[in-house]
């Protein structure tokens, strides 16, 4: 195929879908995986379009000021690299060029720095919300009985990959399973004023718009990153009151479904290459995006991604909940 005749397709995916490739500059496929989500989360968008920077964060280096200008110009089909300012400003923020980033660190730092950056400090708490899961640690020990409570949150859901076929399902439910922490593990117990062995679990407090999931497939060993090619199926949607049974009051606030709309997919070892399947919200078709391609996909296609024999595996995936998509409808 020329390169003008894919250019021209490409041009065309990117005018039914809203997605649009993204060059790979100086190894940026981490980023532009990431960006791809972001710029399909339009809920991060819209709150990022209500900010009226003030002059002082009207500088190269601010981190939520370039990924809302970023997030503009990939809209504009006409922008050659809407991306480009964005990474040098991530390469100022010290997420730098030529290195290979994990996407989750990456996320994570990009989140934190909003809210570093942002001078409008109630819209920055409003994009935080939109990821936030808030939950309670207890830990319960058992001798004396006493609960300690933590309140804690996350802005992606952790979850342990075993080493044989999972469903995103179980991993979820051994993330809230309780834990006994006996012998080595025990812990320090305030009333009984001294180490003995508890029960430990994550209650969820609260579930955000934006549910983002990690699988933990790298696992590190004496300073050395091994990855898990391990399978781990997701579904297009759950409720998350169907994954865990609780208590009459919580369990009402589990019933929330999730679509899926984003997966972040690492291919390779260690060092590797980052892809993303986005489902446009404009014509709810899956697509998928690496750097400067983007091509039609099916939902088969992005079940490849569970893993087991695949080289291709999803690593991130964004959910959303239902009901709060801005284009409704058409929903297949
Ligand atoms: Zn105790």
């Amino acid at each position: 195929m020329g390169m003008s005749l894919r250019r021209s397709i490409s041009l065309d995916v990117s005018r039914v879908s809203g997605v649009r490739g993204l060059f790979n500059y100086n190894l940026s496929c981490c980023v532009n995986a990431l960006l791809q989500s972001f710029s399909a989360t339009t809920e991060l968008f819209d709150l990022l379009n209500r900010w009226q920077p003030s002059a002082e964060s009207e500088c190269p280096h601010n981190i939520p000021l370039q990924l809302k200008r970023a997030l503009h110009a990939m809209r504009d089909p006409q922008q050659p690299a809407p991306h480009c300012d964005f990474l040098d400003c991530l390469h100022y923020n010290y997420i730098l060029r030529y290195i290979e980033h994990d996407a989750d660190e990456v996320f994570h730092a990009i989140l934190n720095l909003i809210q570093q950056q942002m001078s409008d400090l109630s819209l920055a708490a409003e994009i935080k919300n939109l990821y936030k899961i808030t939950m309670e640690g207890q830990i319960h020990c058992l001798e004396c009985a006493y609960v300690h409570c933590v309140s804690t949150f996350f802005l992606s859901l952790p979850l342990h990959v075993s080493e044989d076929k999972n469903t995103l399902e179980d991993c979820i439910r051994s993330f809230f399973a309780v834990q006994k922490l006996e012998n080595s593990e025990k812990f320090f117990c305030d009333r009984c004023e001294e180490k003995k062995p508890t029960a430990q679990g994550f209650k969820i407090v609260s579930l955000p718009s934006i549910l983002c999931i990690h699988l933990k497939r790298f696992r590190s060993r004496s300073g050395f990153a091994r990855k898990l090619f391990c399978e781990v199926t997701f579904p297009e949607s759950f409720n998350m009151a169907d994954i865990l049974k609780e208590e009459k009051s919580t369990q009402e606030m589990l019933v929330r479904s999730y679509n899926l709309f984003a997966v972040i997919v690492h291919s390779g070892v260690t060092f590797g290459h980052y892809t993303a399947y986005i489902r446009s919200m404009q014509d709810q078709m899956w697509y998928f995006t690496n750097d400067s391609q983007v091509y039609p996909a099916s939902w088969k296609e992005v079940q490849q991604t569970y893993g087991g024999l695949g080289y291709n595996t999803a690593y991130m995936l964004l959910y959303r909940t239902v009901g709060t998509e801005t284009e409704q409808g058409s929903s297949s």
